[in-house]
């Protein structure tokens, strides 16, 4: 049997795909990946919907992608969403792991819209997505740190 595919938000890997230009890397989740030996797909929906970097930041304001300059920008991140489901529409997918607290691809929480820092529990866009395709979504967050024991045995569960 090959290596189960996982998708994995192409900061967290160390591309310089964020809004500032910079990125999230995770020496911790990239230990992980590499020890469990899964297939990684890295995935950036906002870069892919055709938004530049860096860029003003976004976040969802009732549901709707907006910038902190008042510009909708929801269009750019549902293109980037379909952009990612029809590239990975013949993958058999077994699971992603995802930056937290973002706009696409937060999982547990995201920002409140009000940009001022202020976080609520919903997810991102493309974590929605997905979660609604069927492929199950994991926080990055409970890979790096301790607590989270439960959380990470249900992916490596998936990915056995
Ligand atoms: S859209 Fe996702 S992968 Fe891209 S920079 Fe934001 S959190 Fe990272």
């Amino acid at each position: 049997m090959g290596k189960k595919k996982v998708l994995v938000s192409a900061c967290l890997l160390g591309r310089n795909c964020k809004y500032d230009g910079g990125n999230n890397y995770s020496e911790a989740l990239v230990r992980y990946l590499k020890e469990k030996a899964v297939e990684v797909m890295e995935v950036c929906p906002e870069v892919e919907g055709g938004l530049p970097v860096p860029r003003v930041p976004v976040e969802l304001v009732d549901g709707v992608a907006i910038n902190r300059a008042g510009e909708n920008v929801d269009a750019c991140f549902r293109a980037g969403v379909k952009a990612v489901l029809d590239r990975i529409r013949e993958e058999e997918i077994t699971a992603a792991i995802l930056q937290p607290r973002s706009p696409s691809c937060g999982v547990e929480q995201v920002y409140d819209g009000s940009f001022t820092g202020r976080l609520v529990p919903g997810e991102g866009m493309f974590a929605r997505a997905l979660r609604q395709t069927g492929i199950p979504v994991f926080d990055a967050a409970a890979f790096c740190g301790k607590g989270r024991e439960d959380y990470v045995r249900h992916f490596e569960e998936l990915i056995r």
